[in-house]
């Protein structure tokens, strides 16, 4: 059969055939779509990475500079490293200190999807030493795999985000029985693909077993950002300090500005050897950076600010239904209250949040002919019904 295009051209059945088969292999062999960058030029600059971060997290300033060189570096650091012997270019994984919901996980986040690389999420809790009962700590490269659709080159480019590392510190007595008490095991495991090793990792994650094909996975440059609350290493730094300013008069000033979450400031390495972290591993996160307890306004920001803001969300929701939704002041207020109750940061708004507007978004859909919805502060602390104009 003969298909004629309007320009009079012709092409026969059995050459569209072949055409659509190596569009067919040609989309097979191409990669998951993430593309590691091809020149220097190619890399965001450190400030373009900060505004990106800043459309969605609010405040962390100094966390976010931070991240953002780093980031930078270590980008520079790959695409160079073939050029230059005589000097190494060290790595530079990230430890996130600060409270918890706080933004840490969602900085690493952000910064995965704007350098468009593969991104995974582990909880340092819940992996073990290999042989124990629990998850090795090569199934954070299967996940890494996994979130890359099985492309190794980007994969090997991507970035993981490890939460709770504070929790295997030696300090943190674990009562597990599954687990090496001291939490130094799993320490020394982390480490391993920290620094860089050629790891052998079951693409389908779980246990490793003598017939299972083996995909190998080079941490060389991947970028680890490490994430804890780190509870009570204020009063270590704080210990600190005081041996080292006692005797200058400089002290009870400095000491007075300095209290709680600015101490998380200037840690030293030495107070997180206090704390528990193995030497190595601390050797191996030399960019350390501090978030701060989240202010009333900043968590009011959260509410109203970033790309994907509560607020935001629910009244694009509402708008599809032809619904203006209002939230007034002292509603937000008395929101900012509740979470500032649960102790757990910002992610303590989305629970408020949504306990609010759940009645409302079960009945909204039915009223046809709705115009506004306007939730006041009642709404949120006597639970009552919110205003709605028709
Ligand atoms: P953690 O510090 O415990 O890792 P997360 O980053 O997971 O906290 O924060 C939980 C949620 O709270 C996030 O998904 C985000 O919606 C919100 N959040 C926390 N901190 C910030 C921040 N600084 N700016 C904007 N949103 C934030």
């Amino acid at each position: 059969m003969l298909i004629a295009s309007p320009t009079g051209s012709n092409i026969c059945g059995r050459c569209v055939d072949q055409a659509q088969q190596i569009v067919r292999d040609e989309s097979n062999t191409q990669k998951s779509g993430y593309s590691v960058f091809a020149s220097l030029d190619e890399i965001p600059k450190p400030s373009e990475i900060k505004s990106h971060l800043d459309t969605y997290v609010i405040g962390q300033e100094q966390a976010k500079r931070a991240v953002s060189v780093a980031v930078y570096n270590h980008y520079k650091r790959i695409m160079v490293q073939d050029d230059i012997d005589d000097i190494d270019l060290e790595k530079s994984n990230i430890l996130l200190m600060g409270p918890t919901g706080t933004g840490k996980t969602l900085l690493a986040r952000a910064l995965a999807s704007y350098l468009d690389v593969p991104f995974a999420i582990a909880d340092a809790t819940v992996l073990t030493e290999a042989g124990y009962v629990g998850e090795d700590v090569e199934n954070i490269l299967v996940r890494l795999l996994q979130s890359a659709d099985y492309d190794v080159e980007a994969t090997e480019a991507g970035i993981i985000y490890v939460d709770e590392i504070d929790k295997i510190s030696r300090r943190s007595a674990n009562a597990s029985i599954t687990r090496d008490v001291s939490g130094e095991g799993v320490q020394q495991a982390l480490l391993k693909i920290l620094e860089g090793t050629v790891a052998q990792v079951p693409p389908k994650g779980g246990r490793k077993h003598p017939e299972q094909p083996l995909v190998s996975v080079n941490t060389k440059n991947i970028l680890f950002i490490v994430g804890g609350a780190f509870e009570g290493i204020d009063e270590i730094i704080a210990r600190r300090r005081k041996k080292t300013l006692l005797g200058f008069s400089r002290f009870d000033e400095e000491e007075s500005r300095l209290k709680g979450a600015d101490l998380l400031q200037v840690v030293e390495p030495e107070d997180l050897l206090q704390y528990g972290l193995i030497p190595e591993l601390i050797g191996r996160l030399p960019v350390v950076a501090a978030l701060e307890e989240l202010t009333r306004e900043a968590l009011r920001s959260i509410l109203l600010e970033p790309r994907n803001a509560l607020v935001k969300q629910y009244r694009k929701m509402f708008d599809l239904e032809g619904v203006e939704l209002i939230f007034e002041d002292d509603a937000l207020d008395a929101i900012i209250d509740q979470a500032q109750k649960y102790g757990t940061g910002a992610r303590a708004l989305r629970r408020s949040v949504e306990k609010v507007m759940l009645d409302i978004m079960f009945d909204i859909p039915s009223l046809s002919g709705l115009k506004r919805c306007t939730i006041s502060k009642s709404v949120v602390t006597e639970n009552s019904a919110p205003t709605l104009k028709y």
